[in-house]
């Protein structure tokens, strides 16, 4: 559909009609919701099984017997989800997988958080994944996470989304006394441990040690049942307390923290809650992790796909190992993840040949990685051909993209762990402008594109 370059009759949308443009616009409501409601990957895996549940997917552990029609749903550590509407096709012979990541580059409370300085009580921060770290101080943060005590009990924790809730912030230098600050390259001008949320000033009345943290933590203890002690075995994190907001006078654009990569859990959530008897098993996977390189038990350089394709088998009444090494090598896939969408105010990093564009359609992308594709997957071309193949008949307007000049940097996607397994996997995602940013912008066209291009890979491929 759309080709290389910019296209040059800029007069209408590509692909688009005033009805098209329309179902666009609705569409995003739910996501502008979505975003406002989700900011971090508990709260994407709990929206993901609560709307699930409601359209009749069942937990696998309630499961006796698995077969073709069946929706599944599996929730790991209460940060990953998968929904699986079987097909009609023995497993074995491969599934179509969408995968997205639901966590986003942000502030985590380190293990010890709480101190106090100067009159005022502090939380100390680790940033996790990639973040200029000048972004973070001088705006409203929330806190949310939970808290799980020596006994299990799991504490969750939302402060600052609500009107009258209080919110915490991390204070910036004033001008007048930044010099030696201004001076320096942006990466050093904020120091990492400097990123301390203010979160109170009151003294506990009587109090001789502390009296400020130890008002904050009375608040704890009688709010929350949290004590000093239990924040050691919490994941607590602090992101923007805004909401998401419609971008543009034309309110043509989404403006929110956590797209990356929320526009492509939302977008495959929908389609994947859509999905109705198809062929071959379609799956839809929400993963942790991505930001920091898919570690842990949550990320997909563990066994996790493997291990949910394992379990979905068994259930099936398969527990032959080649047949599931034989199901993961058969199966195809997207790497639902974001692009960066051309920058008007930075030109001199995109080339605008093979780089995506803002409402140009869902993009594609063959390979990420930094300079010689370092670090990439580069999808095959006969893979490519059936899903330019698949977009075209299905009317989903579609781009190609390529993260910036060759020489400038790059990055990475969960594309080269699914390709681990066998499977044929390609990007596609929505391109964004400042990404990673804490209000990253996508474009309403195209988060409606990636929806229809993840359903119809799902349902049809
Ligand atoms: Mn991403
Ligand atoms: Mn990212």
């Amino acid at each position: 559909m759309q080709e290389n370059t910019p296209k040059k009759d800029r007069s209408c949308w590509p692909g688009m009609d005033e009805e098209k443009i329309q179902a666009a616009y609705n569409f995003n409501k739910g996501y502008v919701d979505f975003l406002t409601n989700a900011k971090t990957e508990r709260e994407v895996t709990e929206i993901v099984c609560r709307l699930a549940a409601e359209k009749g997917f069942v937990p696998i552990e309630k499961v006796e017997a698995i077969k073709a029609g069946d929706k599944i749903l599996i929730n790991k550590n209460d940060k990953v989800a998968a929904l699986a509407v079987i097909g009609q096709n023995p497993l074995e012979e491969g599934f179509n997988l969408v995968v997205s990541h639901s966590d986003s580059p942000r502030l985590d409370l380190k293990a010890r958080p709480a101190y106090e300085a100067d009159g005022m009580a502090l939380l100390k921060t680790h940033y996790y994944g990639g973040i200029k770290k000048y972004h973070w101080p001088a705006m409203p943060l929330a806190l949310h996470g939970v808290v799980v005590k020596k006994d299990g009990r799991v504490i969750k924790v939302v402060i600052g989304e609500n009107g009258d809730d209080p919110v915490l912030t991390i204070s910036d230098l004033l001008p007048h006394l930044a010099k030696d600050q201004m001076e320096k390259k942006m990466s050093e001008a904020i120091n990492a441990e400097s990123l301390n949320a203010l979160v109170g000033s009151r003294p506990q009345p009587d109090c001789a040690n502390d009296p400020i943290k130890t008002y904050i933590m009375n608040i704890l203890q009688e709010q929350y049942d949290i004590e000093e002690n239990d924040l050691t075995s919490a994941e607590l994190q602090l992101v923007p307390a805004y909401s998401a907001r419609e971008v543009g006078l034309d309110r043509s654009m989404v403006g929110a923290y956590g797209q990356d990569d929320r526009v492509c859990a939302y977008t495959s959530l929908v389609a994947a809650l859509e999905i109705e008897k198809p062929l071959r098993t379609a799956i839809c996977l929400f993963v942790d992790k991505e930001e920091i390189g898919s570690a842990g038990n949550t990320g997909l350089q563990s066994l996790l796909i493997e291990n949910i394709i394992a379990e979905i088998m068994h259930k099936a009444g398969n527990d032959n190992y080649f047949s599931l090494r034989r199901a993961l090598a058969l199966s195809a896939a997207l790497s639902a993840d974001v692009n960066a969408a051309v920058d008007p105010n930075y030109p001199e990093v995109f080339e605008k040949m093979n780089c995506s564009f803002m409402n140009q359609g869902v993009v594609v992308t063959k390979y990420t990685g930094s300079r010689g594709k370092s670090g990439s997957n580069d999808a095959n071309p006969e893979f490519l051909a059936r899903i330019r193949n698949l977009f075209d008949e299905a009317g989903v307007v579609w781009q190609v993209g390529e993260l910036g000049k060759v020489d400038i940097g790059g990055g990475g996607t969960v594309a080269q762990y699914i390709a681990h397994y066998g499977m044929e996997v390609v990007d596609c995602g929505v391109a964004l402008l400042g990404m990673h940013s804490p209000f990253e912008v996508a474009g309403k066209l195209d988060v409606y594109m990636a929806y229809l291009g993840y359903k119809a890979f799902l349902q049809k491929f």
